[in-house]
């Protein structure tokens, strides 16, 4: 078993080290914001990630798992520092390196011969090399650098990380990437073992055509919605192909959260700088940023005008199963309605009040579903927390001023609203009466 120093105690360095200690490491996890380790001592998760409180508990009461501020007291008696800091897009629209570089420097002083510097962070195409420079300008030739990409979903982050679909280590000491690589041998999952700038690649890659197959989605369902043509029906067929896959095939308001939208800003970028003009992924950027325009068009259409209006946002995190908000379409499609002159409200069951007030204060949060329902011109579903099943439409329904719906995620079914009373509109779902226009367009109209 190993000692492991984990730098940055957010969704992936916390996820990272509790489940390290869980397998039985001896794992310091780091940060420098003082509140959060203080509370994470105390066994509190500052984040919402389902299962997480429990494993943090455990490593805790083990005493596998500890948290600290201060590099001089872990770093030195550790064979494996992971770097797992944020790396959010800058003002310029590249990679902010700030937090990055500044991890690095700061734990390199305390690191004895042999031990590895693992790069976690989602970094652009050549950081590893950097970072390897770093090193040697500074003379600890004894340190190598691994680039181990991290692979994790907020929601699943636990799961995804117990049970990788691979592992991508990337160095250019071969022996230091093995190494890094048996840290997970417990999971019977590939490896690939390449340099650091494949490793960065292959995260970038992973990340934008995921990005990609949802924009695609997108693309169909807009087409679908004009020829009658349900797209749930259509991603369902298309999940059977192997060569497709079944995730990340389903149309809606469109993806957020912490890394697509980040992740593909900085891919477009490096192929800015490489003299390349990245098309398709421009156009996978565009779609997406499109879909907002498309629910705020829905809303239009059902009510004319959105000034005056009153609409309430069913979930306000970026996906169920988390509270994060960072780049969420709720944020965006509350905006949008907000420069048109509605009142904007939202319910989500996770996501704090106060985190809400503090990023967007012009919306008004309820607890109670129900009481946001009241009086309100249009609900807007934008994120599917399983909880909204539970919803009794048929209640909600009355007590609104309007009786539009505007599914973001094709969470109901469409004709079971409407039967209720809703004018219901979601993405990609036609009704055969939809499909008028086609003998004319087949040349037999
Ligand atoms: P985060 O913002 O949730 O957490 C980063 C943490 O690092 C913060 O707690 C911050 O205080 C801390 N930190 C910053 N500088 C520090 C320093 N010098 N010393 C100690 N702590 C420091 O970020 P995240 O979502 O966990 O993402 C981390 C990296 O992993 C990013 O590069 C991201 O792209 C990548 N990633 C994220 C996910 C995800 O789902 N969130 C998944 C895969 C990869």
């Amino acid at each position: 078993m190993a000692q492991i120093t984990i730098v940055g105690c957010g969704y992936v360095g916390l996820v990272t080290g509790a489940c390290f200690a869980r397998l039985g490491h001896q794992v310091a996890c780091l940060d420098i914001d003082e509140e959060k380790v203080q509370r994470l001592r105390q066994g509190q998760v500052p984040i919402y990630e389902p299962g997480l409180d429990l494993l943090v508990q455990q490593g805790l009461s083990s005493g596998r798992l500890t948290f600290g501020l201060d590099v001089a007291d872990s770093v030195p008696g550790s064979s494996f520092v992971f770097i797992a800091v944020q790396t959010p897009t800058g003002a310029n629209g590249k990679v902010d390196m700030r937090p990055l570089v500044r991890a690095v420097q700061s734990v390199l002083p305390h690191m004895s011969a042999g031990t590895v510097l693992i790069q976690k962070s989602t970094a652009p195409i050549g950081t590893g090399q950097f970072v390897a420079r770093l090193i040697a300008s500074e003379q600890y030739p004894s340190v190598s650098l691994v680039v181990n990409p991290e692979f994790l979903r907020e929601s699943t982050a636990i799961e995804d990380f117990m049970n990788p679909d691979r592992i991508i280590v990337g160095s250019s000491d071969r022996a230091a990437a093995e190494r890094v690589a048996v840290l997970y041998d417990f999971s019977d999952c590939p490896v690939v073992v390449t340099n650091s700038n494949t490793a960065e690649m292959i995260k970038y890659a992973s990340n934008c055509f995921l990005a990609t197959k949802i924009s695609f989605m997108n693309e169909i369902a807009s087409i679908c919605e004009h020829n009658g043509v349900d797209v749930r029906q259509v991603s369902e067929g298309m999940s059977h192909d192997r060569g497709i896959g079944p995730g990340f095939l389903r149309a809606g308001i469109g993806w957020g959260g912490s890394c697509l939208p980040k992740d593909l800003k900085a891919l477009i970028q490096m192929s800015d700088e490489a003299g390349q003009n990245a098309r398709l992924l421009q156009a996978v950027q565009k779609i997406n940023s499109g879909q907002i325009r498309r629910a705020v068009r829905k809303l239009e259409t059902a009510l004319g005008s959105l000034e005056g209006t009153v609409i309430g946002l069913l979930g306000l995190a970026f996906k169920p199963g988390t509270d994060d908000m960072r780049f969420a379409p709720s944020l965006q499609l509350a905006d949008a309605l907000r420069r048109r002159g509605a009142t904007v409200r939202a319910h989500d069951p996770v996501v704090a009040i106060d985190k809400t007030r503090g990023l967007a204060p012009y919306i008004d949060c309820y607890s109670d579903p129900y009481e946001m329902a009241s009086e309100a011109d249009a609900l807007a579903l934008v994120t599917e927390w399983p909880e909204f099943r539970q919803l009794d439409m048929g209640e909600l329904l009355p007590r609104m001023r309007c009786p539009v719906l505007l599914d973001g995620r094709n969470f109901w079914d469409r004709r079971d609203m409407e039967d209720l009373g809703f004018t219901y509109a979601g993405f990609g779902i036609g009704s055969p009466a939809d499909v008028a226009q086609i003998p004319s367009l087949i040349g037999i109209g």
